[in-house]
């Protein structure tokens, strides 16, 4: 046996907003295209992947999957659903004995489900994953909105891909799709051709994601839950040296002493960044007795944890630092600081917040002898690969 997946992305659906086609959103740093190929690409039985895109994205379409372990091609889709899957069909080798038919917007199947498709089609010629309904089911008069009757709900079963076919039931469902255009599903066709199609348990994880909602929840379930670290700093004040935090010069006739340049801020949110990665901190990657940090600007260091981070596949989401300095006022700068600080790593302003505070003239800070700053980060999964 052989295994072929035709993924098909037929649409040039933009109900999520934006002008990027659903197919070609981001999940994670990934297509929902390439998440939606890289099960069948590291399924064991499947030998081959067709992809179906509309005629203008087929030129993309390498590009948006990314590389493969397994041969896949692209070809240009038709007006109906049943016409993408003629044209995917049209490509397969002679070889895929079991074909199975899945749609782009389903980025979470699992192996196990596409396991019991094609159990089911080996031992049947049609099968696919279908769940129970849940809730209870009316049938409602289109336009009053108006119930006709309640249906029984353990008859209800909701279909979703992939769906799965021998060649020759394959066959088949394309010629009676030449004749039956409106059919939203490939079962549907073999259905109407008198085969018999089994159903095999679904996965409720296995959605479609079909509404701007749809997409945010499957990013949450890519991304996972968030990470948060936390730093501190401090840096003794001493006449010469000037203040500088992230690359804003204060008014001050003493700056932070340091081996570094005694930027608080960055040094502060450095750590907050490497802790809420379980990557270390400040002194382990940039160590004050290796002369290459000797005067680093802050700036720099913070660059350098954000590589170190996006190389381990976190991507900072949100930070907030709190800066106590006795005088001069900070406020004035806190704008500039803040645009330095998400410019360097790659985010938006509003991801990035630095608060000033006083310490009202108490302990060594208070009395101006030092400056001090604490920083939150708030990190998630999915740095682009
Ligand atoms: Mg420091």
């Amino acid at each position: 046996m052989s295994v072929a997946a035709i993924v098909v992305a037929g649409g040039r659906g933009t109900r999520l907003g934006g002008d990027v086609p659903k197919q070609f959103a981001d999940l994670g740093g990934l297509t929902m295209l390439a998440r939606s190929v890289a099960p069948f690409d590291a399924h064991p039985a499947v030998g081959e992947i067709i992809v179906v895109l509309p005629e203008e994205f087929v030129a993309d379409g390498a590009t948006m999957v990314g590389p493969t372990s397994r041969p896949c091609r692209f070809t240009a889709g038709g007006a109906h659903r049943h016409d993408s899957v003629r044209a995917g069909a049209a490509l397969l080798s002679d070889a895929a004995t079991v074909v199975l038919i899945h749609d782009a917007a389903r980025p979470f199947a699992d192996a196990a489900l596409i396991d019991r498709v094609i159990d089911a089609t080996q031992a049947t010629g049609a099968a696919i994953p279908a769940t129970a309904a849940r809730e209870t089911l009316k049938r409602v008069r289109t336009g009053a909105r108006e119930i006709v009757e309640t249906i029984p709900r353990s008859e209800i079963w909701l279909a979703q891909t992939p769906q799965g076919f021998t060649r020759s039931v394959l066959n088949d469902v394309i010629a009676r799709g030449a004749s039956d255009r409106a059919a939203t599903d490939e079962a549907m066709l073999a259905e109407a051709a008198g085969h018999r199609v089994t159903v095999v348990d679904g996965d409720e994880r296995n959605v479609k994601v079909t509404t701007a909602d749809d997409l945010a929840d499957a990013r949450a379930r890519i991304l996972g839950p968030p990470r948060v670290g936390t730093g501190y700093d401090l840096h003794r004040l001493v006449d010469g040296r000037a203040l500088v935090l992230a690359g804003v010069r204060l008014p001050s006739t003493v700056g932070p002493l340091g081996h570094s340049d005694g930027d608080v801020v960055c040094h502060a949110l450095v750590d907050a960044m490497l802790g809420a990665a379980g990557a270390g901190d400040i002194g382990q990657h940039f160590p004050n007795t290796d002369p290459r940090w000797k005067d680093a600007a802050g700036l720099d260091l913070l660059g350098r944890a954000n590589a170190i981070l996006r190389e381990r596949g976190w991507t900072l989401s949100s930070a907030d630092v709190t800066v106590i300095l006795e005088r001069p006022k900070i406020a004035p700068h806190l704008a500039a600081i803040r645009e330095a600080l998400a410019a360097t790593i790659g985010v938006t302003a509003a991801q990035v917040s630095v608060k000033g505070k006083t310490n009202e003239g108490v302990d060594a800070t208070g009395r101006g002898e030092a400056i001090a700053a604490h920083a939150v980060a708030v990190i998630v999964s999915g740095g682009r690969r």
